[in-house]
This record gives C-alpha cells, sequence and structure tokens, in this order.
C-alpha cells in the first residue's frame, strides 16, 4: 500500500472532505510511488481558511520578536534535518542531492534572517507640520495569506514567503506543488513541531481546483503565486476583481552574455550549471547564451565537449549533475519545442531526444541540448522551454548582444561575462531584468536579497530580501496631536 497523506488545518492532520486522492511518483524511477495525495476542493480550503481566520488575532498580537524565536527554532530544525527533506525533494522532483541540499539551505538562511527581521520591523517618525503633533507609520499584518507555489524549489520557494508572512504576524494557507507534495508535507510538520501554534499555518493539497478556491475565498486577505504566466494572469484577473493584494513570480527567459574579454573558463562553466543545473527547470535558468561573434565558434566546441561529461541520472545516486524532467508533460513540451526549433531553422548541434540508455529508462530524462544559429524572433530564443534546452545567439557588438538579451516579454534575471568594468556597468543598467549577473551565471539567488523579475515575469513585488516585509504588512499612519486644540492640517499653517 502506498502511503496516504492528509491536509494539515488546525493543527491537525485530515482527509479532504471529498476523499479524492492523486499520486505522486519518484520522476526518475516511474515505478516508485511517493505517496496518495488528497485532491482538495472548495470544503478543504474553506476548513483551512478560517482556521487561519480564527488563529490571526493571537498570532498577530504576539510580539514579533516571539515570533522571531519560533522562526529561529524552524532554522534549527531544519538545519538538524536538512539531508533527510533533501533526500526526499530528490525523490520526489528529481534534481540532485547537492541541489536539494542547497534548496534546504536557503530554507534555512531565510529563517534565520527572518527571524532576526522581527527585531526590525521598522516604521518611521517624520516631523509633523504642526506644533505639539507626532507623526509616525507603522507596520500591521495583512491578516491570512493564501500561497501558492511551483514544485521546482518545493521548500526554499514556499519558504521565502511563509517565513516572511510568519513574522509580520500574518497566518497563512499553503498550496504546495500537487508535483512536491510530500516537501509540503514534511514543512509543515516541521512548523508545527517548532512550535507555531494550531491554525497559524495550514496546508491545503491539490491542484488547480484548490488553487482557485484558494484565490477566491473571502477569508484570504493577500494572494503570493510562483509559477508559469498563464496560471499568474488568471490568478491576477480574480485578485483585481476581489481587491485583494497579490504577488507574481513567474517565468524567465534568461540570457547570458559573453563578450571576447572575459574569462572564457569561468564563463564556460557558468553557462554549463545555469543551463543545465535542474534539468533546465528554473524560472532563473540559463535558456539563451548570446556570444560575441569574435569568440562565437570556438566557445560553442568548447560548450559541446563539456556537456558529454554531464551525468545524467537519479539524484540520490552519487556523481549525478542533471536529473530527470519532472513529469511525462514536461517532457512532451521538451520534446515539443525541439520540433519548433528545427522548424524555424535553428541547428540542433547536440541532444534533443529522450535519454533511455539502461536505467535512464525508468524516467522522465531528456538528453542536454543545444541549439546553434538561433535568430532572436524564433520562438526558442523567445518562450520558456523549462527544460535543458540551450539555445546559442550570435552578436556583433555589446549593443546587439543588450538588444538580444532584451527580446523578450519576460525579465527575471540576466548574466554577462567580460573584465571590461564600463561594460559590466553598461549591462547592470541596460538589461532589463529583476536581476543582473556579472561574471556568474542567471542563477544562485541568495536569501536576504530582494528576488523577482519585470515585464511579464512579475507584478512588481519581490520575494525575498528586505522588500517581501513590505509586501505581508500593510502600512499605517499614525498622528498623535498633544496640542491640547483642534489643529487643522493644511489650514492652520498655511501662510497665506
Ligand atoms: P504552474 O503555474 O503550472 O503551477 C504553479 C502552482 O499553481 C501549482 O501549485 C498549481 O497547482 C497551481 N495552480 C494551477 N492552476 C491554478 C489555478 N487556476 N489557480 C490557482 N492555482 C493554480 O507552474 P509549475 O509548472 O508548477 O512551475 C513552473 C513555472 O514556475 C515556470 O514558469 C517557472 O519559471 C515558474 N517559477 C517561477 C519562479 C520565480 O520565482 N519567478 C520560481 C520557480 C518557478
Amino acid at each position: 500500500m502506498p502511503d496516504a497523506f492528509q491536509n494539515f488545518v488546525n493543527g491537525s492532520w485530515v482527509d479532504a472532505e471529498q476523499g479524492a486522492t492523486f499520486e505522486k511518483v519518484n520522476p526518475a524511477r516511474t515505478q516508485e510511488m511517493i505517496g496518495l495525495f488528497p485532491e482538495s476542493g472548495a470544503a478543504d480550503v474553506d476548513a483551512a481558511a478560517r482556521a487561519a481566520r480564527k488563529a490571526f488575532p493571537a498570532w498577530s498580537s504576539t510580539p514579533a520578536p516571539q515570533r522571531g524565536e519560533i522562526l529561529r527554532r524552524i532554522g534549527d530544525l531544519l538545519t538538524e534535518r536538512k539531508k533527510a527533506l533533501a533526500f526526499e525533494e530528490t525523490r520526489e522532483m528529481g534534481k540532485p542531492f547537492a541541489e536539494t541540499c542547497g534548496d534546504v539551505q536557503e530554507a534555512i538562511d531565510t529563517a534565520y534572517y527572518a527571524a532576526s527581521e522581527t527585531r526590525r520591523l521598522f516604521g518611521r517618525t517624520v516631523p509633523s507640520e504642526l506644533p505639539d503633533k507626532f507623526n509616525m507609520s507603522v507596520r500591521r499584518p495583512i491578516g491570512v495569506a493564501g500561497l501558492i507555489t511551483a514544485w521546482n524549489f518545493p521548500i526554499a520557494v514556499p519558504t521565502w514567503k511563509i517565513f516572511p508572512a510568519l513574522a509580520c504576524g500574518n497566518a497563512i494557507v499553503f498550496k504546495p506543488s500537487e508535483e512536491a507534495p510530500h516537501s509540503g508535507a514534511l514543512l509543515a510538520q516541521l512548523l508545527s513541531d517548532a512550535g507555531v501554534p494550531p491554525g497559524v499555518f495550514n496546508l491545503v493539497h491539490g491542484g488547480a481546483a484548490a488553487g482557485e478556491a484558494l484565490v477566491e475565498h473571502p477569508d484570504i486577505d493577500a494572494v503570493s503565486f510562483t509559477g508559469s504566466n498563464a496560471v499568474g494572469s488568471k490568478i491576477g484577473a480574480t485578485c483585481g476583481r476581489l481587491h485583494k493584494r497579490l504577488a507574481l513570480e513567474m517565468g524567465g527567459k534568461n540570457a547570458q552574455i559573453v563578450m571576447p574579454d572575459a574569462d572564457l573558463d569561468l564563463a564556460l562553466e557558468g553557462v554549463l550549471w545555469g543551463a543545465f543545473g535542474t534539468t533546465g527547470q528554473r524560472c532563473t535558468a540559463t535558456s539563451r547564451l548570446v556570444l560575441h561573434e569574435a569568440i562565437h565558434d570556438a566557445f560553442v566546441e568548447r560548450l559541446l565537449e563539456q556537456m558529454q561529461t554531464l551525468v545524467l541520472g537519479y539524484g540520490n545516486d552519487e556523481g549525478v549533475h542533471v536529473g530527470p524532467l519532472v513529469n511525462q508533460k514536461a517532457l512532451d513540451k521538451v520534446a515539443r519545442y525541439v520540433e519548433v526549433g528545427q522548424s524555424e531553422g535553428a541547428t540542433l548541434r547536440v541532444g534533443g531526444k529522450r535519454a533511455t540508455e539502461g536505467a535512464l529508462a525508468e524516467g522522465f530524462f531528456f538528453e542536454p541540448t543545444l541549439f546553434a544559429d538561433v535568430a532572436p524572433d524564433m520562438r526558442i530564443a523567445r518562450e520558456e522551454i523549462f527544460g535543458p534546452v540551450l539555445s546559442v545567439l550570435k552578436a556583433a557588438s555589446y549593443e546587439e548582444a543588450a538588444r538580444i538579451a532584451n527580446a523578450t516579454r519576460y525579465g527575471l534575471s540576466s548574466s554577462i561575462y567580460t573584465q571590461d568594468v564600463s561594460l559590466a556597468y553598461r549591462a547592470m543598467r541596460d538589461l532589463e531584468a529583476g536581476i543582473t549577473y556579472v561574471n556568474g551565471p542567471t542563477i544562485g539567488a541568495e536569501a536576504h536579497m530582494p528576488f523577482g523579475g519585470i515585464k511579464h515575469t512579475g507584478n512588481g513585488h519581490r520575494d525575498g530580501g528586505w522588500e517581501v516585509f513590505d509586501f505581508y504588512t500593510e502600512t499605517k499612519t499614525v498622528y498623535v496631536d498633544y496640542s491640547g486644540q483642534l489643529q487643522k492640517a493644511q489650514m492652520d499653517n498655511a501662510a497665506s
């Protein structure tokens, strides 16, 4: 019998009301089932949202540094359980163990960072324009946050949202991805073990139906979403209609530019990691490589050589660099884009098909793939493929490289390899992205820095860093008049 998992509502593990379930398998060994998870509906979301609403007053009036103590304990427990969590994470979503260890470490960093911020939830004091009057702004929690996430960073990305939301005094209903439900369940247990009070954090499993019910629920005051643009746009429309605060973190089509003066060994190492780490299934994956024409041909040949050294396999086995795609749908999508690239006239230099050698046949593996002679207007240069497919484009100058990098509706991450300080600063200014790396690949976020994208990648908010604390709080402006008189701003004080 497969393990049967439940939702976590008001401090207890419960089945979904309708009793429906979905299966989750190991994408590297599809015969291995991770478990059965509740396919939740509106009634389950309702129970969770009500529990959160009920828990909110006590949690929000708990002194913030006491909430921080719980976050610190969460950080300690994540540290203790890091390897076990990473092992399970690899089992359910596929990326290699070293990467899932990094994923959990990011959650640890976020927990300690959020804990420290609970002593720093600053407001402002500003001079009044009137005598004997005191002006300040303070932060107030919003209420209940509905959090919906993708599967590719199943511990790190949820905790980018959960920990700051808790630090600020909000209650939570979290719906993890149906492709990473086990990580969500382990996280819920850990939060409970660390002392998060019942009802403050609730977990509801399921897919689109549960997600839609969560966004629509009247007790959900704010929604934070990480996932695809298609789903994010729908959620945006609902939140607009219902006047809900919304943070969107969506797709990317990130470019790495390499100039002729760059440290080419470093640039090569960077693009291998940026393009094929997490099997290209990162919002920040390097999916376009823009090479200056002076180095183009030699760089491509070296890259093709290096790609042959990548070892595909089950991520919990030693020495594996690239895991599987997450499911059959992803495999089909990547294969479709390979056809699109070929039909558009790009040159398929390596890869381009499912990897089926030996044990790889048991999983959703796809060969690391490189397209050369890609033009900026081709679909493989503009659309998010979310797989191990790298498109190489050629540029005659920095200006052309920057133009190519910007020729997409996405704006998450970007990178330039150069030793020229002037070019580096021009790229920091010119590249249309929420993140620019100089002499680093497009990936590698740090927990205490704002993370997010411009253009169609986001809606102006950031996960991570100090900015996320603005999302999970409302500003209240407070005036204290101790003059003992009615003072009329703008009228009493006007010069004429
Ligand atoms: P997805 O949009 O299919 O699913 C994301 C989440 O939304 C899941 O939990 C899913 O169950 C839920 N969902 C689906 N339909 C819904 C609906 N109608 N209403 C409410 N919720 C719904 O994305 P995915 O395949 O899980 O993840 C891949 C995408 O996520 C890629 O586009 C990737 O770039 C993006 N991503 C972005 C970031 C970032 O921070 N910018 C990070 C990781 C992944």
